[in-house]
């Protein structure tokens, strides 16, 4: 039904810039553009996948809405697999308005969040994962995040999921064959192949989960919180991190513009400061945020960053704030050593149990470059490099494989219980069925619902 219509948006973000972006797409695109283009040649002469000079003029009054530069790109290569006009204008907010309000005048829809992309993925040029890896990539905070969100896009990741399914549904195949053809000249397929080969498949399943924790911290970040007694050196240290990183500011799509998160790129790894406003207004931690305020903040950090004051000390409150860190991934500094000698060090360490420390100088840059290799050891192991290997990056796609490894395990038990390989089969239909539901082949519409919603306007 959605062929029939012709949808348009601004692609570029909001605000003033030097360029802005009016996209369209679908069968009507080259009407409409023909309509409201005045180019050097007649839009029907111009040839595909050129970029034209012209004006975009109101049909109707003759008024001049801007002086633009026209993409235009039929179908079948474009991003829609449909026909596709780029305009690209000056980049105020009346003047893409203008032109958007003409395209809708002449027969465009808006675009709905993420329609183009999805009109990619239902003409059958890319598949679900790839489209998710589209929303990623637009959010990446690092490289290394968008080298996972493209290396998805590329389809890496579908790939192996598609040919773990097609050996699972072969196999389904051979077994209806087996217990329906039993007269079939066909090789009869034993409860022990079946376990073989679901195995075998199993195993790559789960390396492909194993990836999925360093995939997401490449992706979303280390939350992570700076405690320590006031003083201490937490603003100064936070300081020295995002000046030497140049911390990224992102817009969250979908929340008001004052939300917003500030990252700093960590060997390639973001990581986010958690309530370090709140940290830094409060004179002392523990007594005026309250023990429950820091325990919210230690509960919500997958790593917390604890300072101690070298020339003051370990005391009564540091071994406070110890004792509430349970399990957490933890790293101490010891902070202020350009102020104390050796022995001071010394005393201190013993005091922490053999607990790992870093020394540090937050005023002279000592032991920072540690305390980032400290981090990204924590978190990912060896070297943080996304161009080879495959990484899950997504919580749907994690829960999907999950769930059809359980459900493999559920066969391999039955056909351990000598249960009938029909029988065994209905576990096998659903992890395939799970491994569909990634790339989108077996998918409901409420879930790519779900997915498109993400995205933000125009893409
Ligand atoms: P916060 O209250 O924990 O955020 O501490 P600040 O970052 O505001 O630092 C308190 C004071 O300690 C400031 O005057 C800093 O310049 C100083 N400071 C921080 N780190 C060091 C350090 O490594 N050595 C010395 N000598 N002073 C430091």
């Amino acid at each position: 039904m959605y062929k029939e219509d012709t949808i348009a948006a601004i692609s570029t973000p909001h605000g003033a810039g030097g360029v802005g972006i009016i996209r369209i797409s679908g069968d009507k695109a080259f009407e409409i553009a023909e309509r409201i283009f005045r180019g050097k040649k007649d839009f029907k002469l111009i040839r595909s996948h050129t970029i034209n000079y012209g004006k975009i003029v109101n049909p109707e009054s003759g008024a001049v809405l801007d002086e633009v530069l026209l993409s235009k790109m039929e179908k079948p290569k474009t991003f829609t697999r449909e026909d596709v006009v780029e305009i690209n204008c000056h980049g105020g907010m009346v003047v893409l308005k203008n032109i958007l309000e003409l395209c809708i005048k002449e027969g465009a829809r808006l675009a709905e969040p993420g329609e183009f992309t999805k009109r990619a993925f239902l003409n059958g040029r890319i598949d679900l994962s790839q489209a998710e890896a589209v929303i990623d990539l637009i959010n990446s905070k690092t490289n290394e995040s968008s080298k996972a969100a493209i290396s998805q896009l590329e389809g890496k990741l579908s790939r192996k999921i598609k040919d773990a399914r097609s050996k699972l549904i072969e196999l389904l195949a051979h077994i209806e064959v087996t217990v329906d053809y039993p007269e079939h000249d066909i090789e009869e397929i034993t409860g022990n192949m079946v376990y073989e080969e679901i195995g075998k498949i199993k195993e790559k399943l789960c390396d492909i989960v194993k990836s999925f924790e360093r995939g997401r911290i490449i992706r979303e970040g280390i939350d992570a919180v700076i405690i320590g007694k006031p003083n201490v050196g937490k603003s100064s240290l936070l300081n020295e991190l995002s000046g030497k990183s140049k911390a990224i500011v992102t817009d969250i799509p979908g929340t008001t513009r004052d939300i917003i998160e500030e990252y700093i790129n960590i060997n390639g790894i973001p990581l986010r400061i958690i309530d370090t406003a709140g940290i830094r207004e409060t004179e002392d931690v523990v007594e005026k945020i309250g023990v429950e305020k820091t325990h919210r903040a230690i509960d919500e950090a997958d790593l917390v960053i604890m300072m101690i004051d070298a020339k003051r000390g370990m005391d009564e409150d540091d071994n406070r704030i110890l004792t509430m860190l349970g399990d957490k991934k933890l790293i101490i500094l010891i902070n202020k050593i350009d102020l104390v000698d050796e022995k001071q060090i010394n005393e201190i360490e013993s005091l922490l149990k053999g607990r790992k420390c870093i020394r540090t100088s937050v005023k002279e840059g000592t032991g920072i470059s540690e305390l980032e290799n400290a981090i990204t050891e924590l978190f990912v192991q060896g070297e943080v490099s996304v161009n080879e290997e495959i990484l899950l990056t997504n919580i749907r796609h994690k829960n999907l494989i999950d769930m059809a490894i359980s459900s493999i395990e559920k066969a391999m038990e039955s056909i351990d219980g000598s249960m009938p390989l029909d029988l065994v089969s209905i576990d096998i239909t659903d992890a395939a069925d799970y491994l569909g539901q990634i790339t989108g082949e077996s998918v409901s519409e409420d879930v790519m619902h779900e997915i498109f919603s993400k995205f933000c306007l125009g893409k």
